[in-house]
């Protein structure tokens, strides 16, 4: 279906949250984007500045995907340009990563956050499992159409979008899995390979912020080697 600008929000018409009747009928990774900047699949989109699409060249052999984006993602329009965006692309550079010229995306597509006081920046507030299954078509389709060699997950709620609720970042990180099923294929029906590690944000919040930082390294040295 053709996304529909004139569309009442999924939940002003009663209906559960889903961003599918906003997804366009054909078309690459700019009609994709095109669209979700209309997309009003859940109430996300009330608040924030704009829809947060996923950038890079289609056909990356490297795609990474993290939560939503954050306060300074939301102003500018593009994934990973604050703070965390800094410290992984310091870290996909010591792990051999750096020359790829990676596509980026998150789960959510809109900045969720509390309001701050005047001036100061917004806080951070977990999309809930409502609003993350319903931004998945975006991810979904983003996923078919870079059709990565290798996809790493950053932290545990794209973990969770991907992998299922029971997905815990600490117990399945840093190893090679198959791709998951997103398009209702056996996990391994779909090429490429997927590696969990933490979100960067974490590595900010760490108390040992130099270890936190030469795990994430570790495990994406691992992501390095589907690459060679
Ligand atoms: S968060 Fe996703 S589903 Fe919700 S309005 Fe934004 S793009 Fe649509």
């Amino acid at each position: 279906m053709d996304a529909d600008a004139s569309a009442a929000p999924a939940s002003d018409s009663g209906q559960g949250y889903d961003a599918t009747p906003y997804l366009p009928s054909r078309g690459g990774l700019a009609a994709l984007r095109r669209a979700a900047a209309d997309c009003h699949g859940c109430p996300l989109f009330r608040d924030a500045t704009q829809t947060v699409f996923g950038k890079g060249p289609a056909r990356s052999r490297l795609m990474l995907v993290g939560e939503q984006p954050g306060d300074q993602e939301d102003v500018k329009g593009e994934p990973f340009v604050g703070p965390a965006g800094q410290l992984l692309r310091r870290a996909l550079d010591e792990a051999g990563l750096g020359d790829e010229n990676a596509y980026v995306t998150n789960v959510v597509k809109h900045f969720k956050f509390t309001p701050a006081p005047r001036g100061k920046r917004r806080i951070h507030k977990a999309p809930s499992l409502r609003e993350m299954t319903a931004c998945r078509p975006w991810l979904v389709e983003e996923l078919r159409l870079v059709a990565p060699d290798v996809l790493v997950v950053l932290g545990g709620t794209a973990g969770k979008a991907l992998l299922g609720s029971s997905f815990r970042v600490g117990e399945r990180r840093g190893v090679l899995l198959p791709m998951p099923d997103p398009f209702g294929e056996e996990p391994g029906a779909v090429p490429g390979q997927l590696l969990a590690t933490v979100h960067p944000s974490a590595v900010l919040r760490a108390d040992d912020r130099e270890a936190a930082f030469a795990g994430l390294v570790a495990d994406l040295s691992v992501a390095a080697t589907v690459l060679e």
